[in-house]
């Protein structure tokens, strides 16, 4: 079965085609953050969910160019920086560290491409310059430049591919900021908006005078220079349908940049919220988590992982603390599973094989369906439970156990959950398990014992093997 997944434009599931079959590579963009704080998890569902999308047609046999814009000049960037009184790029900098820090703690795939938005100044200009050449565009009394939607219009393109609703009353519901009154109609935007006092240092020449790119053209301008004018998947969270991503679409199909006949973008993929009792998790509501706050309460970033890919990419679902706690339990299942197949398989390595395991291949087609997770994790499961079953019955042997730790690696290289990471032994626990070595080789039997008694009195059990001494938690 092919990958079919829910296309925005369409509002349908669509089997999953590359634009250009021939072009040797997927182009896949995801909105990226906005860097004036740390991401919460509602940010972070939308970029697993995107980093589940790429992993699966990698795994697909896809080559992926994934770009993720980073979004480092807005209103509340601005706010900030004159709160702080540090420069934009020292402000941002740090707040775009963190979130690629963050991004691997989620064990998220890293973008080939990371733009800055202040990096791409000149081609947005150039965009914004083309608009203004084709009479789609329109500089207002005080330098600023905005979008026309009626002129757009006027020209047979499409205002409305992405939402139903009327755009002009869903526009006017927005909060209109101050710098919005020039404009002709209230639907159109901002595509230059004119330096006003309180944008300090934060600004740049264009020919229609000082100023900074509003938000939406960003993408438009970074995509297209990344990916070209038409390209395969853009992905984001449903916040952003209207009006970022329809102003997406206006701006660079208004800029007549494709080749006849071809949209900007062919698969428009959006994530549902994760919400808190009910709520959008926001910053605004203040019912937010960042990662770092779940790591200080003791959780792992694939737990958090595991948590967020539990559920449909479609459907909202709520954040709770035993949620986490579940899927702690869950990844502890897990590893005990994968942990005896290593010891099991020993240094036996599996052959490859050119055909997946049935394991494997009921994991994949199930992705291939929208993504579908639930059915996904079940295989996952189903497959543990029956491991372990062979496990206790001790029919597997070392060829068998290594051939259903690779099937694992593979379906792990789509969730990315990984391994339990190695548990530091404390320097206390070390010298005791020393200690005991050096009484069992002394055949000081009652010392060895009496060395085990302390150490569990620790939470620390001593296994003795073939294979040597292992120290592992109670
Ligand atoms: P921002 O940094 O606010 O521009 O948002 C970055 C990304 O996170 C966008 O794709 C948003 O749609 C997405 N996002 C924001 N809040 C949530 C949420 N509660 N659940 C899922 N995605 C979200
Ligand atoms: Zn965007």
């Amino acid at each position: 079965m092919p990958l079919r997944l829910f296309n925005s434009l369409h509002r349908r599931v669509e089997e999953f085609t590359p634009i250009d079959p021939g072009a040797g590579s997927v182009g896949f963009y995801c909105c990226g953050p906005t860097v004036y704080d740390f991401g919460h998890i509602g940010n972070f569902r939308t970029f697993v969910f995107a980093d589940l999308l790429r992993r699966h047609l990698e795994f697909r046999g896809h080559r992926v160019n994934h770009v993720m814009n980073i979004t480092d000049v807005e209103d509340k960037i601005i706010r900030q920086v004159a709160a702080t009184g540090l420069g934009l790029a020292e402000f941002t900098g740090r707040y775009t560290e963190a979130f690629l820090a963050d991004l691997g703690t989620l064990a998220c795939r890293r973008p080939h491409h990371l733009p800055r938005a202040t990096e791409y100044i000149p081609q947005i200009i150039d965009l914004i310059r083309r608009l203004e050449q084709r009479g789609i565009a329109y500089r207002a009394a005080d330098g600023s430049v905005y979008f026309s939607i009626q002129k757009y219009r006027g020209c047979g393109c499409r205002y409305g591919q992405l939402i139903t609703l009327d755009p002009e009353a869903q526009r006017r519901t927005e909060r209109v900021s101050g710098d919005t009154y020039d404009k002709d109609d209230l639907a159109d935007f901002a595509l230059w908006k004119a330096r006003v006092p309180a944008d300090g240092a934060v600004s740049w020449e264009s020919p229609w005078g000082q100023g900074r790119p509003g938000w939406h053209i960003e993408c438009s301008a970074m995509s297209m220079a990344l990916l070209g004018p038409s390209f395969d998947l853009h992905l984001g969270g449903e916040d952003l349908a209207f009006p970022h991503h329809e102003d997406e679409i206006a701006q660079s199909e208004g800029a007549g940049l494709q080749a006849p006949g071809r949209p900007f973008v062919k698969h428009w993929v959006h994530a549902a919220h994760l919400l808190v009792d009910g709520k959008k998790m926001s910053k605004s509501l203040g019912n937010f988590f960042t990662v770092r706050d779940l790591l200080a309460q003791g959780f792992q970033g694939r737990e958090i992982r595991f948590l967020l890919l539990g559920a449909h990419y479609r459907e909202t679902f709520n954040f709770t603390r035993e949620g986490l706690e579940a899927a702690r339990s869950a990844l502890a299942r897990l590893d005990a599973t994968i942990a005896q197949l290593a010891e099991r398989s020993g240094s036996s390595a599996a052959t490859s094989t050119a055909v997946d395991s049935p394991f494997v291949a009921a994991f994949g087609e199930a992705l291939d369906d929208d993504l579908n997770v639930s059915k996904a994790w079940a295989i996952v499961f189903d497959w543990v439970r029956e491991t372990n079953a062979a496990l206790a019955g001790g029919t597997l042997g070392a060829a068998e156990s290594a051939a259903r730790l690779a099937d694992w690696r593979r379906v792990d290289g789509v969730l990315g959950i990984g391994s339990r990471p190695e548990e530091e032994i404390p320097a206390g626990v070390q010298a005791l398990l020393e200690r005991r070595q050096v009484a069992k080789a002394a055949r000081d039997w009652a010392t060895a014992d009496a060395v085990r008694g302390e150490l569990k009195a620790l939470g620390w059990t001593v296994e003795d093997s073939k294979a040597g001494t292992r120290l592992k938690r109670l």
